[in-house]
């Protein structure tokens, strides 16, 4: 795992989106700190739009609390107007990247090859990606969602080896879920988990042992340690709750408090 401070068991991510200001921020962040810098068993990143990466890097950097992007460049460095690298990330000391989120994927066209060659650069660059990977409601729907799933897997591993997985962390997102308040259930997140988990297995054992996956979708404090609490998750990633710091503190909480 890249430098987190600790080594924890549960991870919750804050995906901030695009929303924010300089002065909601600090007030957010200020909350975080205030709760959140005793946690034992849980580590906290926070991921916000790429203008406030400063702003983390200044609020949180003498924390425990971790942060990261939502998004990097494939490409290293070069003629690419409006992206922004691995390096560029690292120098405002991002540990994480959010990569494939369903709402870039779809609304920005971002392949499976894409995805895959962003997770690797990061990986090189030293930050965990943090893989988005999920099903539509009509693929669940007609039962596909492991091979839905599966594929958006299979590019990384044509590409790179099993072993690409190690020290990563994939997020199941079913896309039914996402900002919905419909979350998976316990069962259904933890069928996902378990078949990711066997599909890497069976590649590579030791890339398995050293991935995290972690549930996103509708987290949501009254649904947390449910979720949290299954086999095989290992935390959460957080829309909207995240945007409301007592919310977001019940959260991680919950996570905190499996163990
Ligand atoms: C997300 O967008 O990653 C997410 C999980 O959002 P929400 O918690 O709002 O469903």
């Amino acid at each position: 795992m890249t430098q987190t401070k600790k080594s924890p068991k549960k991870f919750v991510v804050a995906n901030w989106k695009m929303h924010g200001s300089l002065k909601q921020n600090q007030s957010l962040l200020d909350a975080y700190i205030k709760a959140l810098s005793n946690l034992k068993h849980t580590q906290i990143v926070v991921c916000a739009p790429y203008p406030y990466l400063a702003q983390l890097q200044s609020m949180l950097g003498s924390t425990d609390i971790a942060w990261g992007a939502q998004n990097m460049a494939k490409n290293e460095i070069g003629p690419f107007t409006g992206e922004v690298s691995a390096e560029m990330l690292r120098d405002f000391g991002c540990e994480y990247v959010i990569l494939g989120h369903s709402e870039r994927a779809t609304a920005y066209c971002e392949s499976d090859e894409n995805i895959a060659q962003k997770f690797m650069t990061a990986k090189k660059h030293g930050l965990t990606p943090i893989l988005c990977v999920g099903e539509t409601l009509i693929e669940r729907e007609a039962g596909v969602m492991e091979m839905v799933v599966s594929k958006q897997l299979d590019t990384i591993i044509k590409l790179y080896g099993a072993e690409a997985f190690a020290d990563a962390i994939i997020s199941y997102e079913p896309i039914w879920a996402i900002g919905t308040g419909l979350a998976a259930t316990p069962d259904q997140a933890k069928a996902m988990h378990k078949f990711i988990h066997n599909k890497i297995a069976a590649l590579n054992v030791e890339a398995e042992n050293r991935l995290k996956i972690l549930y996103g979708g509708s987290v949501n404090p009254q649904n947390a340690v449910q979720l949290f609490e299954v086999e095989n998750i290992d935390g959460g990633l957080v829309g909207k709750c995240s945007l409301d710091a007592q919310n977001f503190e019940n959260i991680c909480f919950a996570a905190d408090s499996i163990h």
